[in-house]
C-alpha cells in the first residue's frame, strides 16, 4: 500500500518528457538493485525499526505466537529499546549479545545463520531461565548476509518447532517490511530534490517574469512598486521596505529616504555602503538588506524583515537576483526620467530663445522672460533688472510685483551687489532676519526662497534675474543650473534688443545735429497725415551759409549747424518732430498746428538764431500746411509748398518768414 502510494506520488510529479533516463518504468527495477551491504550495519538500527514496527501494526501485535518479540540487530542490540521503557519490568532485553547475557537463540541464530530454538535451562542468565527463546535470522535481498534477527520468548518448555516456523514466515514478512522502508529512503530523498528542484523552477519562473515586467517599465515609480509587490506575492510573511539615496518622494509609504541616522539603518547603511547583501538574525526575526545597484552606483537598499528559518541559501540567492534586476530597472528608468528632464529643458531652452528673439522690443521681451520664468520654476515673483552702465545702478526692467517696477539700486545693495561681485548665481532655501543680505524683493513679498542669476555679456554683469517663491525649500539644485543656463539665453536677447534699439536710434537720428534724419520724418509725417486732421510744416534755411564756411571753415560751418539745431530743439513742444532735412535746411513738423501758430513758433526760432549763434547767422523760413480737406494730402505736396514759401522768403532779402 505504502509502495503504491510513494509510486503515485512518483507519477503525478514526474511529468518531464526531457528526462526519460528517470521515467516510472525504469524506477522499480533501478530500486530494486538499491541494496544492504556489511557497510551499512553500523547506520541501520533506525531503518530496522521502523521495519519492525511497521510490521507490528501490519500485523496487530501478532497475537498467534503469544510471547515478548525483538528486532535484534547484528551488533546485540534490540532495535526496538522504546518497548522496554514503556514496560520496565518486561523480559525484553535490551541486549541479546552472548557477552552480555550468555548464549540466547538470537545469538546462535546470528552465528549459525539458522532458525534456532533454545530452551529455557540452556540459558545462562537467571531471568532467562522462565523462558524458551526461538529466533530466526532475517537475510539481506541479494547478498544474503544477516542483516538482523527476530526473537521471542516463550513460557520454559512451550516453543516447538512449529513456532519457529511461524517465526520464519514472520522474519520474511519483516524483511520485506524493513526492505520497504529502504526504498522509501530513497525515493523520499528523490521526491525531496524533485521538490527543492520545482520550487528552483517556479522561482526562475517568477523571477523571469519580474525581470521582463521590470524592463517593460520606464518610470521610477513604476519599477518601484513591480518590485515591492513581487516580494510581498512570493512571500507573504515578510516586510519588505524601501530605502532610497536620493531625492525621491513616493506615492508609495514603504518608500522612504535612506536616513543614515537612524538607529535600526545599520544593516542597510552598511549594504548600501559595500553593495552585499547583508543579513542579521535577532530576537527571532531575520533581517536582510538588498542594496539595490546599477552600474553606475547604489541607488538605494531594499529591506526585508521576517520570522527567523523562512529562509534557505536558495531564497537568498533568488532575492539577491531581484535587487540586482531592480537596480537595473531602477538606474534605466532613472536615466530615462533625467533624459526626459533634459530633453524637457532643451526643448524649452530652444523655445524660449526663439521667443526672446523675435521680439526686439526690450520692454516687451523683459515681459515675456519674466511671465515664462514664473511658470518654468513654479515660483510667485519675479524680477528682472539691468545694469545702466551711465548710472551704475541696477534699474528695474519688469516685475509682477507693483513695487518693484521702476526702482534702482545701488550695485552694492542687496542679492544683485552680491552678483555683481561675483557673477555667480545664487539658490537661497530660507531667507530670514538673519540672513546677512538685504532683499526688497523678498522682504516686500515675504518670500522665503530664492533663485538668482546675473546676466552676463562677455564676463560683464549687464542685469540680474531675481525669482521668489513663499514656500521655504522650494527650488532644487536642478532649477539652479536651469536659470544659469536660462539667464545666459536672457542676458543675450537683452543686449540683443538694447543693441537693436541703439541702432534704430542711428538710424533714425542724424549724426551731426541730433535732429531725426529726414526719412524719419517723412515717415511720422505720413502716418500723421493718416490719423490727423491737420499740421503744419517749417522749413529753415540758414542764409549765406556757404560764406561762413568760406569765411570760418567746415568746422565752424558744423558748429553753427548744431548751434541752430538746438535752438529749434529748445523752441518746440515734445509732439512736433525736428529734422535735418538736408545740408543747412532743417524742418519742424508741428502736428494739429494752424500756419499761424506754425508762424509764431518759426518767428521765435528766427529771433532766437539771430541773437543766440556765434558768429551770427540769420535763418529763412518757409511754412506750408495741409488739412483734412484739401485735394491732395502728401508729404511731398506738404514739403513742396513749404520750399516754395522758402524760396519766396529767400528772394524778400533772407531773414524772414513767409507762409506758403
Ligand atoms: P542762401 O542764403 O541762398 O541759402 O545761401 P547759401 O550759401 O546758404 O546757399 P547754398 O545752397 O548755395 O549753399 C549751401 C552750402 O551749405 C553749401 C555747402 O557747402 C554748405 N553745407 C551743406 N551741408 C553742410 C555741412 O554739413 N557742413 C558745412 N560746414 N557746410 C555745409
Ligand atoms: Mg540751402
Ligand atoms: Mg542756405
Amino acid at each position: 500500500m505504502v509502495r503504491k502510494r510513494i509510486f503515485q506520488q512518483l507519477h503525478e510529479s514526474q511529468n518531464d518528457p526531457e528526462n526519460p533516463s528517470r521515467t516510472l518504468q525504469q524506477l522499480p527495477h533501478w530500486l530494486q538493485k538499491q541494496e544492504l551491504t556489511e557497510a551499512d550495519l553500523p547506520y541501520i538500527h533506525d531503518l530496522l525499526a521502523s521495519g519492525f514496527e511497521e510490521w507490528l501494526e501490519e500485523v496487530e501485535g501478532f497475537p498467534w505466537l503469544g510471547g515478548p518479540m525483538a528486532l535484534v540487530h547484528p551488533d546485540g542490540t534490540n532495535v526496538v529499546a522504546d518497548r522496554m521503557r514503556e514496560e520496565p519490568d518486561d523480559v525484553y532485553l535490551a541486549f541479546w549479545s552472548e557477552e552480555e547475557n550468555g548464549p540466547t537463540a538470537a545469538s546462535r541464530a546470528l552465528v549459525t545463520c539458522r532458525p534456532t530454538l533454545m530452551r529455557a535451562e540452556e540459558h545462562r542468565l537467571s531471568k532467562l531461565k522462565e523462558y524458551d527463546s526461538i529466533a530466526v535470522p532475517i537475510f539481506a535481498r541479494t547478498t544474503g548476509f544477516p542483516c538482523a534477527v527476530v526473537a521471542c520468548l516463550l513460557p520454559a518448555g512451550a516453543a516447538q518447532a512449529g513456532d519457529l516456523k511461524l517465526l520464519q514466515a514472520a522474519a520474511l514478512h519483516i524483511r520485506s517490511c524493513i526492505y520497504r522502508n529502504f526504498e522509501n529512503l530513497f525515493v523520499g530523498g528523490m521526491l525531496r530534490e524533485r521538490k527543492l528542484s520545482k520550487k528552483e523552477e517556479t522561482r526562475r519562473n517568477i523571477l523571469f517574469g519580474v525581470m521582463r515586467r521590470l524592463n517593460d517599465h520606464i518610470d521610477v515609480e513604476n519599477v518601484l512598486s513591480e518590485v515591492l509587490d513581487s516580494l510581498e506575492q512570493l512571500y507573504p510573511v515578510c516586510k519588505a521596505d524601501l530605502f532610497l539615496s536620493q531625492d525621491y518622494t513616493s506615492p508609495n509609504e514603504k518608500v522612504r529616504p535612506l536616513a543614515f541616522h537612524l538607529n535600526d539603518m545599520d544593516l542597510c547603511k552598511a549594504a548600501f555602503l559595500d553593495g552585499k547583501v547583508r543579513e542579521e538574525h535577532a530576537e527571532g526575526r531575520h533581517r536582510i538588506a538588498l542594496p539595490l545597484s546599477g552600474k553606475q552606483g547604489v541607488y538605494g537598499v531594499l529591506r526585508l524583515n521576517m520570522p527567523e528559518s523562512q529562509f534557505d541559501e536558495a531564497d537568498i540567492g533568488f532575492l539577491t537576483m531581484l535587487a540586482g534586476a531592480a537596480g537595473a530597472a531602477f538606474e534605466k528608468a532613472k536615466l530615462h526620467e533625467q533624459a526626459n528632464v533634459l530633453v524637457g529643458e532643451l526643448r524649452l531652452i530652444n523655445e524660449l530663445t526663439h521667443r526672446l528673439n523675435s521680439s526686439l522690443k526690450l520692454s516687451e521681451t523683459m515681459q515675456f522672460a519674466s511671465a515664462e520664468l514664473l511658470a518654468i520654476f513654479k515660483s510667485d515673483f519675479c524680477c528682472i533688472l539691468q545694469f545702466d552702465a551711465g548710472l551704475h545702478q541696477f534699474v528695474v526692467m519688469s516685475s509682477n510685483v507693483a513695487e518693484m517696477i521702476g526702482e534702482t539700486y545701488s550695485k552694492d545693495y542687496g542679492f544683485c551687489g552680491v552678483m555683481w561681485s561675483t557673477k555667480e548665481p545664487i539658490i537661497l532655501s530660507d531667507y530670514c532676519s538673519a540672513t546677512p543680505v538685504a532683499s526688497k524683493l523678498m522682504d516686500v513679498t515675504g518670500s522665503r526662497s530664492l533663485l538668482a542669476s546675473p546676466l552676463l555679456l562677455n564676463g560683464e554683469v549687464i542685469g540680474a534675474v531675481l525669482i521668489a517663491k513663499g514656500e521655504p525649500n522650494h527650488f532644487s539644485y536642478d532649477n539652479y543650473k536651469l536659470l544659469q543656463v536660462l539667464s545666459a539665453h536672457l542676458g543675450l536677447a537683452i543686449s540683443n534688443a538694447t543693441l537693436h534699439a541703439e541702432v534704430r536710434r542711428m538710424v533714425i537720428t542724424d549724426n551731426l545735429t541730433g535732429l531725426y534724419a529726414r526719412h524719419y520724418l517723412n515717415e511720422r509725417i505720413g502716418r500723421k497725415q493718416l490719423r490727423d486732421s491737420s499740421g503744419s510744416l517749417i522749413v529753415v534755411d540758414i542764409d549765406h551759409f556757404k560764406k561762413i564756411n568760406d569765411t570760418y571753415g567746415h568746422q565752424v560751418g558744423d558748429d553753427i549747424l548744431i548751434q541752430v539745431s538746438q535752438i529749434i530743439r529748445t523752441s518746440i513742444r515734445d509732439s512736433d518732430i525736428a529734422a535735418r532735412w538736408g545740408g543747412e535746411e532743417l524742418a519742424i513738423y508741428l502736428p494739429l498746428l494752424s500756419l499761424e501758430q506754425a508762424q509764431r513758433v518759426a518767428e521765435r526760432i528766427r529771433q532766437r538764431v539771430e541773437a543766440e549763434t556765434k558768429p551770427q547767422v540769420t535763418v529763412s523760413c518757409g511754412i506750408s500746411e495741409w488739412r483734412l480737406q484739401d485735394d491732395k494730402i502728401s508729404v511731398e505736396t506738404l514739403f513742396y509748398k513749404a520750399d516754395m514759401a522758402l524760396y519766396e522768403a529767400k528772394h524778400h532779402g533772407r531773414n524772414c518768414i513767409v507762409v506758403g
